[in-house]
């Protein structure tokens, strides 16, 4: 059982005095740590300079608007387009699935990958699964695929990225600019399937301690008192906190069938840019269930990613909060979003929308962030 939230918050405040700490930062990759962050307020539990700084854990906000827009004109075409609720609503250069729907395309959002498949039999037209995510999405598409269990008329759009290569990015940007990332908190989910031990490199290579984290604020806490301990021991090691869901190795098995459907390759980030080796396109032997290849598909980045005001891929990043962005609960809100940050349950700006974030605006100076107690004050339009 894990220690309560009261006795965790106090364990962070005596390391922090121990340790003589001034300034940390903390960098996690997963939309739902944010989510758990911000939603319990944890920040507001936080000692002065203990920064918890969202990092590149949303894939929904880094799916290039090119692969919307080619979604969108295939499903103009008459192809139905399977994707999940948060791809539906995401703009492409100029408007979402959403959009077009109204126009009469037929995009329907549907729980995973089986229930496209599903409806696609039912169906019998063409159909297309907008494939998103990260590792943990990735073999959901790939075990049915593998097995041959797929319909003949469902093609899949692969835009599956892998967290290493962003979470890397970003502790290089951070670093070159002089504020770098003394600690991450890996993500659980992800772990699942790619297993603890992938992220020892970290410590290895980055000199960074990281503790695989569970989702409750009590699992958070814990991560973050691990992590101070190793900072203020000064000896960066791998530590999982959430050893009663992630094995060392993760899911050998899934993966494996991952590796046999996709092959990793460069891949461009929304807002961010085109990362090595960090996206899976299927391999030769697949390709007939490949919607690029079916349908001539022009994945490239396109020249208005985002709009011009937008920071959404420095929100990804982590080197700017929400509350950075000029448009933020102004022009841009969760009802009328203009970047995909505000789209996606697990993007940073809908997250600081929804739970407060934008209220303390003023209040992040110390760089602490939002707290749920904010919720009471207005509630976002
Ligand atoms: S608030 Fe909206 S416009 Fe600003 S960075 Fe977030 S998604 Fe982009």
């Amino acid at each position: 059982m894990l220690p309560s939230a009261k006795s965790l918050s106090e364990l962070i405040a005596r390391l922090w005095r121990r340790y003589g700490f001034e300034r940390v930062r903390l960098m996690h990759v997963c939309g739902t740590h944010e989510h758990t962050i911000t939603y319990h307020g944890l920040r507001a539990l936080m000692p002065e300079g203990l920064e918890l700084i969202p990092g590149p854990g949303c894939p929904v906000c880094v799916t290039p608007a090119r692969v919307i827009d080619e979604a969108i004109r295939l499903c103009l075409e008459g192809v139905t387009i399977y994707t999940y609720g948060d791809m539906y609503r995401v703009p492409g250069t100029q408007r979402s699935l959403a959009d077009a729907r109204r126009e009469g395309c037929r995009a329907v959002v549907v729980y995973g990958f089986l229930d496209a498949a599903r409806l696609a039999r039912e169906n019998r037209g063409e159909a297309v699964f907008l494939g998103v995510g990260f590792e943990t999405t990735a073999p959901t598409t790939a075990a049915p695929i593998a097995r041959g269990s797929v319909p003949d008329n469902l093609y899949v759009l692969p835009s599956y990225r892998l967290t290493a290569p962003g979470l890397n990015h970003a502790l290089r940007l951070h670093r070159s600019r002089g504020l770098g990332i003394d600690g991450v908190i890996a993500p659980g989910h992800v772990s699942a399937i790619i297993g603890a031990e992938a992220w020892r490199y970290l410590p290895r290579e980055y000199g960074l301690p990281v503790v695989v984290s569970g989702f409750e604020p009590e699992d958070v806490l814990l991560s973050i008192a691990i992590l101070l301990r190793m900072i203020g021991e000064r000896r960066p090691g791998l530590v999982n906190e959430y050893s009663r869901v992630v094995k060392p190795l993760g899911n050998r098995a899934a993966w494996r069938t991952v590796m046999e459907v996709y092959r990793i390759v460069d891949a461009y980030w929304r807002g961010i840019g085109v990362l090595p080796e960090s996206g899976l396109l299927f391999r030769e032997k697949y390709r007939a269930h490949d919607a690029i290849e079916r349908y001539g598909l022009d994945i490239s980045p396109s020249n208005r990613e985002l709009h011009p005001a937008c920071r959404c891929g420095e929100v990804s990043l982590g080197l700017a909060y929400p509350t950075d962005c000029p448009l933020f609960m102004k022009a841009c809100r969760p009802g009328r979003p203009i970047g995909p940050c505000m789209v996606s349950s697990e993007g940073a700006c809908s997250i600081w929308a929804r739970y407060g974030g934008w209220i303390t605006a003023a209040s992040i100076g110390g760089r602490r962030g939002p707290g749920r107690r904010q919720r009471r004050h207005r509630q976002p339009g």
